[in-house]
């Protein structure tokens, strides 16, 4: 029988791949138990994971900024090709190459009706939505791994049209996991359209896969914020303006060098809960972006927030700061009838159009985030590469399928 290797959280700083059994066709015992429903899962496939992607999610849990447990699996980016299928499982078959949304959704609840699927309300006992291998997500298997267990899969799999084309764009379809849908939900909450002006706030993969869908949202200028030379660097690689938060000048002076205005159109948050401050050397200030999102979007702005934020965080700036609560300025956003969106990213409502822009070469999402491929084994590697600032999105190649 084949086994199976997966990522796992050791602890704060550390990451392991270790091995594991090969996935079952079942669903976690903590879910089906809190549902009244069966382990055992017909509606399941497994995966031989052709690419799986490091994210800056998973480093929150690996800066052990989360209650992740030590033993936690990693790895919720997953592209893979079927290769066992459960009885119920009709539509998806064996060889298919698909992309795997990192929300696992039931198909059959309220908000699944609605393609609310970061919200499923029958994946996770805790909260509403779940995802692989993450904290309080359901304890869903990871799938930075050989190969991983997808649930109601004919509903949550997005299935490639030809298998070598797919193979050949594979470092673009990889990200349509989780980062340019959510990068392209950043952008597309915030309103941005034809014409907009835009600001993303961080510029790791996630704020320059919401700069890529700004541009093809057709803003008139995208400027990204962040405090690394080389990430900043990366933005400007495609065509976006840059402005360095650690030069200690003032946001909107920087916006209105280039805009001519102190103001933008359109905001993203694409930093999270462990935003630093402004300033060479500028500490922790976890309410900086939102706080900076108000301040530089135009009256009337949407604010699109894909960046994480927490409810408990060990390692916060203060006491209220660990329960998630952080000193946001809401009366900034309120005076200018400012729209928020917050929360996961409904992968199913973007990645077939985003799969489509790929295919035709419209998109060139893998040459914005500098995709860049490592081994299973290189997982640990790529982890404190990404967490020192690397300017790459790290994609991992369990089986050596990702042609050269
Ligand atoms: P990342 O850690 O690689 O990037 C964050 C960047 O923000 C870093 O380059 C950092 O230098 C920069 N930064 C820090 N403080 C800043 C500030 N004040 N202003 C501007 N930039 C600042 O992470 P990523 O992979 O790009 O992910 C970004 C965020 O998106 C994370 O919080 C991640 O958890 C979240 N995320 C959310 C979803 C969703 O569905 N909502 C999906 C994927 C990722
Ligand atoms: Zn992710
Ligand atoms: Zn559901």
């Amino acid at each position: 029988m084949v086994g199976n290797k997966v990522v796992v959280y050791q602890g704060p700083g550390r990451v392991s791949v270790e091995s594991t059994d090969y996935p079952k066709l079942e669903i976690p015992a903590e879910v089906a138990d809190a549902f009244g429903i069966k382990r055992a899962a017909p509606h399941a496939v497994v995966l031989k994971v052709v690419s799986t992607n490091i994210c800056g999610s998973d480093q929150h849990m690996v800066r052990g900024r989360t209650t992740a447990p030590v033993g936690q699996t990693l790895g919720h980016e997953i592209t893979g090709e079927v290769v066992e299928v459960g009885d119920d499982v009709l539509f998806v078959k064996p060889g298919d190459i698909c992309s795997t949304p990192f929300n696992i959704a039931c198909g059959r609840c309220r908000m699944c009706d609605e393609r609310k699927t970061g919200i499923c309300l029958n994946v996770n006992p805790g909260r509403a939505g779940a995802a692989y291998g993450y904290v309080d997500m359901g304890g869903w298997i990871g799938g930075q791994a050989e190969y991983v267990m997808v649930p109601y899969a004919d509903f949550n799999l997005l299935r490639f049209p030809d298998r070598d084309q797919a193979l050949e764009k594979i470092m673009d379809l990889t990200m349509l996991s989780d980062i340019f849908p959510t990068g392209y939900h950043g952008a597309y909450t915030a309103g941005v359209t034809s014409g907009s002006t835009v600001y993303v706030a961080g510029a790791g993969p996630v704020g320059l896969a919401a700069a890529h869908a700004a541009q093809l949202l057709g803003a008139s200028v995208v400027i990204v914020g962040d405090m690394v030379d080389d990430r900043l660097a990366q933005a400007r690689a495609f065509g976006c303006e840059t402005v360095d938060l650690s030069s200690g000048d003032a946001l909107p002076d920087m916006i209105e060098q280039i805009v001519g205005e102190p103001s933008v159109d359109a905001a993203v948050d694409a930093v999270g809960f462990e935003a630093r401050g402004h300033g060479e050397n500028a500490g922790e200030a976890p309410a900086t972006v939102l706080n900076d999102l108000m301040t530089i979007a135009r009256a009337g702005a949407g604010l699109g927030i894909p960046g994480l934020y927490v409810t408990g965080d060990p390692g916060g700036v203060d006491e209220n700061a660990k329960v998630g609560q952080i000193g946001v300025r809401l009366g900034l956003g309120w005076a200018k009838s400012h729209r928020f969106t917050t929360g996961q990213c409904p992968v199913k409502s973007y990645n077939r159009q985003l799969m489509n822009l790929i295919l035709s070469g419209r998109a060139q999402i893998a040459k914005a985030v500098n995709a860049t491929r490592i081994t299973l084994d290189e997982a640990p590697q790529g982890y404190s590469d990404f967490d020192r600032g690397a300017a790459k999105k790290f994609v991992i190649d369990p089986h050596g399928m990702i042609p050269a």
